[in-house]
């Protein structure tokens, strides 16, 4: 099946095809015809399915049917708001590319750069604009834009939007946009309170689910190798020699611990950069660009950084930190594996993050295998006590606007861990086997203040 069958114009077709689609990805199949026929669409779809084609193909398709309108590029007329920047910066390309033959105006609209610049596209007039919503906020208050004629609404990424604490400012927003309008909600995850927005915004949705949105892109190997802390370094490095990593993003839970990372690989040859919310953003957009253009080899991110990175052809996806929470997990290994191709996930798992690991398997319905990487052998000091592991996982992890709070159940011993793997990738590859090691490993958690903080012991 092409793009034809949808009821898209000629001038969207001819955008879809710029871009080398041929054939329409699960959710885009779903979400087409009835977005492009005008009902509202609440999405639930994965990082990396395609879902912005899915929103923005049938909104190109609605706002070039009044092409020749005196109405066009005067006021804004569609409005997608994203959670981050990066996210908002990569829908207004993807904006561009697939509206190319169509006479339309976009521009974005988020912080951390001057607001005149946004003021002058606002005047100069826009058809489509991406924002996230602090500073749509604030332009709404220093009355610089006009939502009255919005007739298409998109809240893309809603999960991560409600979960960055963006719950008051979305309903400010919604509360400004026509009430007679187009509205699609697409969100990875579906939690209590993004049903309950969607209830609150969406007329008579038609839903439409890209397959479970627990599981991982098929297309993603997942590997789990277990390293002590002070180890991880170590193992970077090995990982970073022995396999084929063309383009590889890694995640750090904390701001400093990205830098650090990105530093100690830079200063052994290997070209890298960091990205996250300390760095200003034309600070985060260099980084960025130059990750996608191949200057870097290695893009280190945090979970908050990372979450709008669309990079193409990122061949691994290297968890440093295992993140706490199992959603983010998915989103961060969503990022290699785009759109059908394969990618790799690597995640270091010390001893102390086996509450992690077990919400992980509990959040995907799947084993985690932990493994000893093949031939490497942590150095000496990792037998010393975690208490001088790594300084950066003392330093505070990279928060959203409201942290999220975890519940954990004591749960006894490692036993449960992971089925003992054939090893069949790695050949040779030993099984990580954490009931066997259980006293060395209680032994460094009881010495960890981090582990303390979020786990039960
Ligand atoms: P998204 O989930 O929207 O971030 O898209 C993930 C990636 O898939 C992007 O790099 C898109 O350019 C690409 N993509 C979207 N739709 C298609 C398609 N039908 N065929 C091939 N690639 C696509």
């Amino acid at each position: 099946m092409g793009f034809t069958t949808f009821g898209l114009s000629d001038q969207v077709l001819q955008g879809v095809h710029a871009s080398g689609y041929t054939v329409p990805t699960p959710i885009q199949a779903l979400a087409l015809r009835p977005a492009t026929e005008g009902r509202d669409i609440v999405g639930s779809a994965q990082t990396g399915t395609g879902k912005t084609a899915a929103f923005v193909l049938p909104m190109l398709h609605r706002l070039s049917a009044n092409n020749g309108s005196p109405e066009r590029h005067m006021h804004p007329r569609a409005l997608v708001l994203t959670p981050t920047r990066e996210l908002a910066q990569q829908v207004q390309d993807a904006v561009t590319t697939y509206g190319k033959f169509l006479d339309l105006r976009t521009g974005s609209i988020y912080g951390g750069v001057g607001m005149q610049g946004q003021i002058k596209m606002l005047r100069r007039g826009v058809d489509i604009i991406i924002a996230t919503p602090g500073r749509l906020l604030d332009h709404m208050q220093h009355k610089t834009i006009d939502l009255k004629h919005i007739q298409v609404f998109v809240l893309d990424e809603a999960d991560r939007m409600l979960g960055m604490g963006f719950i008051d400012d979305v309903r400010k927003i919604v509360a400004r946009v026509p009430k007679e309008r187009q509205t699609m909600l697409f969100s990875a995850t579906t939690s209590p309170d993004v049903t309950s927005l969607a209830s609150q915004i969406l007329r008579n949705p038609h839903s439409v689910d890209a397959g479970h949105h627990h599981k991982p892109v098929a297309t993603i190997t997942q590997s789990f190798y277990m390293t002590p802390t002070s180890s991880k370094m170590d193992l970077l490095h090995h990982v970073l020699k022995s396999e084929k990593l063309e383009s590889v993003l890694i995640f750090s839970r904390t701001k400093r611990g990205a830098d650090k990372i990105s530093q100690r690989l830079e200063r052994s040859g290997i070209n890298s950069t960091a990205i996250h919310s300390n760095r200003t953003q034309p600070q985060r957009m260099k980084a960025l660009e130059g990750f996608r253009q191949g200057k870097y080899r290695v893009l280190v991110a945090t979970d908050i950084a990372a979450r709008g990175i669309d990079v193409d052809g990122i061949s691994h996806v290297i968890n440093y930190d295992i993140p706490r929470d199992a959603e983010d997990y998915l989103h961060r290994i969503g990022r290699t594996g785009r759109a059908g191709a394969s990618g790799d996930a690597i995640t270091f798992v010390s001893g102390e993050d086996r509450d992690a690991l077990r919400r992980i398997e509990k959040f995907t319905g799947k084993r985690c295998n932990v493994e000893a990487y093949p031939g490497f052998k942590p150095p000496e000091r990792s037998t010393a006590p975690e208490r001088s592991a790594a300084p950066e996982r003392r330093a505070a992890p990279e928060r959203a606007h409201t942290p999220s709070v975890h519940k954990h159940k004591k749960k006894s011993g490692y036993g449960n861990f992971g089925s003992h793997s054939s090893g069949k990738r790695h050949g040779g590859k030993k099984p990580f086997a954490f009931g066997k090691k259980k006293k060395p490993f209680k032994r460094m958690e009881s010495f960890s203040s981090d582990a303390k903080s979020w786990s039960n012991n």
